[in-house]
């Protein structure tokens, strides 16, 4: 082994040890910590009967915050992108339309051609519907039949399996 390629791994390995740990203490936090403890050495000499100074105790505080919110911004970079929520299935341009057209042909749907209900169930402000034989929404009366919710959802599945 090479004594750069020595060198390498081993700044590597402090890298890797630096990025596990995370939490560690950069360069420049030491740095600022060791200064900051000078000056309280140096009040402590300079004035006994004060052992820490407001302003070095405000440095402090401030000092801390800092490293809190470096953290705080390690955190969030962490955080999973929104990919955005399941796509909606639009209905078929035209499905509204074509509904609106046979409620004008033949009026509303009051009833059940598959189970023969004629009445809405309590509670429900609408029951019936008008469903579509070939599924192609063709402007043809023959097309349609109006059917309870019930069997409509059973139509629905039969048609599309
Ligand atoms: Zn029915």
């Amino acid at each position: 082994m090479t004594l750069k390629g020595y060198k390498l791994t081993e700044e590597h390995k402090k890298k890797i040890g630096n990025a596990r740990k995370g939490q560690k203490h950069s360069k420049e936090t030491i740095a600022r910590m060791k200064l900051t403890h000078k000056k309280i050495k140096k009040s402590w000499l300079s004035s006994p009967r004060k052992p820490m100074s407001e302003e070095t105790k405000l440095k402090i505080s401030i000092s801390n915050k800092g490293e809190k919110s470096w953290l705080k911004g390690v955190a969030g970079s962490n955080h999973p992108k929104w990919k955005g929520g399941p796509k909606k299935v639009k209905p078929k341009p035209g499905y509204r339309k074509i509904h609106k057209w046979i409620a004008e042909q033949l009026g509303k749907a009051t009833h059940c051609e598959d189970c023969g209900l004629d009445k809405i169930p309590v509670g429900m402000r609408w029951y019936f519907e008008w469903a579509n034989k070939s599924k192609e929404y063709k402007k043809v009366l023959e097309d349609w039949k109006q059917l309870c919710r019930k069997c409509h959802r059973k139509f629905d599945k039969v048609k599309s399996i």
